[in-house]
């Protein structure tokens, strides 16, 4: 699979999301890393970066709550390039009007190879590692380059076991 390289800078475009049960705890880890968060250029969905702005005076963009869109929206920065790392304390015990949202979400977001925390420990095993103070070189499939390979395999009717 061939892949091109995208850097992921020190200053991070990070979006923070909690489900409702959620939110006291990435209250409780934000306000632990107010200062480290503060380094960088954060967003939230509607509640989450509200929440996080009114409780830690973060500066947070904010998009819409997330059950009228907002995991989309951030879904959507991710796929073209606007957000690179996300922080998403997901509840796991109960069903949400949207979970295909939240699936779409996490399912683009590892596509584009952006280091992505569930839970709190997540969180703070990816804040506290060396990789977050230098330039990483994120790798990302190349679908652009794959799909023109795959086109002119087909055109020269060449077949796919043989590829
Ligand atoms: P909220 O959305 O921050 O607006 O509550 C989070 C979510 O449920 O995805």
């Amino acid at each position: 699979m061939p892949t091109t390289t995208i850097p992921l800078p020190v200053i991070k475009r990070i979006a923070l999301i909690a489900h409702d049960d959620r939110k006291a705890d990435l209250l409780d880890w934000a306000q632990y890393n107010r200062v480290a968060l503060s380094r960088h250029i954060l967003f939230g969905t509607g509640t989450t970066g509200t929440m996080l702005k009114n409780e830690l005076d973060l500066d947070v963009h904010t998009f819409m709550s997330g059950p009228l869109g907002g995991d989309q929206q951030i879904g959507a920065q991710i796929a073209d390039g606007g957000i690179d790392f996300l922080i998403f304390f997901w509840d796991p015990l109960q069903l949400h009007p949207h979970d295909p949202d939240v699936r779409a979400l996490l399912r683009v977001a590892t596509l584009q190879n952006i280091p992505i925390a569930t839970n709190r420990s997540s969180a703070d095993f990816l804040f506290s590692s060396p990789l977050m103070d230098v330039v990483y070189e994120r790798k990302v499939y190349d679908w652009p380059a794959r799909l023109q390979r795959e086109r002119v395999l087909e055109a020269v009717h060449l077949p796919k076991s043989d590829r």
